[in-house]
């Protein structure tokens, strides 16, 4: 048996519930709430899915802890007790039988603290692409002694076939050393043999790259991107997502670039925003550092606590996309 083969196993089922919850969840987002800004089908989904995968792993891996995003505390706020029967709700349409403490504790579960080994978890990475019936991702990884082992996406909306519609959405995984796969998301089989191995593009030259950067501009500056596509003689239109599928974009080389340049001096990237699409772009033969291009330290407890923003590539445009950065004081 290869190494990490049972917190794949276990890992890929519980991000394959997860991700049957968002969508289930999705399903039920209406113009109406939308239009008044109501949160509450993210709120919901997302907790049922960090109670889903914290669940799993607890019975799994007992002693490890997990960092998620979320804990029950808000829930727990008056205004949100009405989410818990919602979300009891959302967990008993896939089988999971429990009383709202047993859910409060799955969910706390994710309060863990890093350590030598760790999961971390993105319950619902890119929650506005998620109210937008868009793209969104739940992500989840394993780290040991700060390095990134394993790692999963589950990405309900992006097609596995690009551009195809009725395509289900994709589910992709690496493993260290092993490289990256993508499955459906609703695949029956879990097995790595009957997953397909993905790698980057080969595009090597500025006029071939497609970057692609978050919808929202309050999170990756567009405007300083756009000055340094130009700067590089980049001539197709920025690809905008929400979540780590853009990770998983460049991974199966449907993009070339993914582009996160910071609009606030203070802030700090998460973990959970970016362990499991580090993996998935790595093991697919592409590079990621941060700004200045520093490796992402994920040794500083809930954040990329010594990095600014994010570079990945398919590799050979790397250096001198960094050195533009450089050049256009960016980074
Ligand atoms: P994206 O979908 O790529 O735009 O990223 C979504 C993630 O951005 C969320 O999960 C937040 O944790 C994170 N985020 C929130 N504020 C900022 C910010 N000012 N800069 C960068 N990322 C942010
Ligand atoms: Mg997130």
């Amino acid at each position: 048996m290869s190494a990490f083969e049972t917190e794949l196993k276990v890992a890929l089922a519980a991000v394959q519930v997860a991700s049957r919850v968002c969508q289930s969840v999705q399903k039920q987002i209406t113009r109406e709430k939308l239009d008044k800004k109501d949160n509450s089908p993210v709120t919901i989904a997302d907790f049922a899915s960090q109670a889903i995968v914290c669940r799993a792993l607890a019975a799994a891996f007992p002693d490890d802890p997990v960092v998620g995003e979320e804990d029950s505390a808000e829930l727990l706020l008056p205004e949100n007790r009405n989410f818990l029967d919602q979300i009891k709700a959302e967990l008993d349409k896939v089988g999971i039988a429990g009383s709202t403490t047993d859910v409060c504790g799955w969910i706390d579960r994710g309060a863990g603290q890093s350590g030598s080994r760790f999961w971390t978890l993105d319950p619902i990475d890119g929650t506005k692409g998620f109210l937008r019936g868009e793209q969104y991702a739940i992500s989840l990884a394993l780290i040991i002694d700060g390095r990134i082992s394993l790692g999963i996406l589950g990405c309900p909306n992006l097609s596995l076939q690009p551009g195809i519609e009725t395509s289900p959405g994709t589910m992709m995984f690496a493993i260290r050393g092993q490289g990256s796969w993508s499955l459906p998301i609703n695949s029956e089989s879990l097995d790595r043999q009957d997953a397909k191995r993905i790698t980057v593009s080969r595009s090597a030259t500025w006029p071939e790259i497609r970057f692609c950067e978050s919808v929202e501009s309050g999170h990756s500056s567009h405007s300083r991107s756009a000055q340094i596509a130009e700067s590089l003689g980049i001539v197709k239109t920025p690809a905008r997502l929400d979540s780590q599928a853009k990770y998983a974009v460049v991974a199966r080389g449907e993009a070339d670039v993914y582009l996160r340049l910071p609009t606030k001096a203070d802030y700090r990237e998460k973990i959970w925003d970016h362990a499991g699409g580090v993996i998935v772009v790595e093991e697919a033969g592409g590079r990621v550092t941060d700004i200045t291009g520093q490796p992402l330290e994920f040794t500083h407890g809930r954040e990329l606590a010594v990095n600014r923003g994010v570079v990945a590539t398919n590799g050979p445009l790397h250096d001198e996309l960094l050195k533009a950065l450089r050049d256009a004081e960016v980074a």
